[in-house]
């Protein structure tokens, strides 16, 4: 698959804390991570933004560590950064604002809501596969039922459209023909474009709400990649998909 517009460099980087994160959602220990609501769960809502998700903070904090240590190895120059969140790393865990510790130890915008995110995801990823029963019964159109993260990618597995979280690693199935955005059944308003090339790739536009979605088919794969790298790997559909709408 095409991934001219992302470096190598870029590449061998995600593909290190995409197995990193993994790692973690290997050590993680369900028991540790819980998700509660006094109230019944909504089902027009992702579960995530309406129970509170605890987890033992200094798993977390161990997480952050590792993740400061991988972005280091990637940018070697983003060590005086790297080092003074490492610093407030309590802070962070206590829930300080990300915006007042950025502004507090001086950092490029990026990298605190980049560290935060990536250690958030294998405690995300063990919520979505510890609930699965509950997020099973929410309709989010166009979100994620679990964390909300805007619909994007879906795999063609055995003639089913599977959307998938890159995030969370929540997946669901769908209506082929429908738009996973707004629920469009109308084919003449759904275009279905390939890319030269790439006869496992197609972006889907709609008309009605002017989104899309990457639609990959790996029935011909041998091993089914990781949703995250997917992601990456296809962002020149991205591209193309928004010259197209
Ligand atoms: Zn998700
Ligand atoms: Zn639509």
């Amino acid at each position: 698959m095409t991934t001219s517009v992302v470096s190598e460099s870029y590449i061998l980087f995600q593909e290190k804390m995409i197995d990193l994160l993994r790692q973690w959602e290997e050590r993680l220990d369900s028991d540790s991570i819980t998700a509660f609501t006094a109230n019944p769960i909504q089902t027009e809502i992702p579960f995530t933004m309406q129970v509170k998700v605890e987890c033992e903070p200094g798993t977390y904090q161990d997480m952050l560590h590792e993740i400061l240590n991988l972005v280091e190895e990637w940018n070697p120059e983003l060590h005086d950064q790297l080092q003074r969140i490492g610093a407030h790393i309590t802070a962070i865990t206590l829930g300080s604002t990300i915006s007042d510790i950025s502004s507090d130890c001086q950092l490029d915008p990026w990298i605190l809501p980049y560290v935060t995110e990536q250690a958030t995801r294998p405690i995300l990823r063990m919520v979505s596969a510890k609930y699965r029963e509950e997020i099973t019964k929410i309709e989010t159109k166009g979100l994620c039922p679990c964390c909300g993260e805007p619909v994007r990618l879906a795999l063609l597995e055995k003639g089913r459209k599977m959307l998938l979280c890159p995030r969370c690693h929540a997946s669901w199935q769908e209506n082929r023909l429908t738009c996973s955005h707004c629920g469009n059944e109308d084919v003449k308003a759904i275009r279905y474009l390939s890319v030269d090339g790439e006869d496992k790739a197609q972006i889907h536009v709609c008309d009605h709400c002017y989104r899309y979605l990457k639609v990959i088919d790996i029935r011909a794969m041998l091993d089914k990649p990781a949703p995250e790298l997917l992601d990456i790997q296809t962002i020149h559909l991205d591209i193309i998909a928004q010259d197209n709408i």
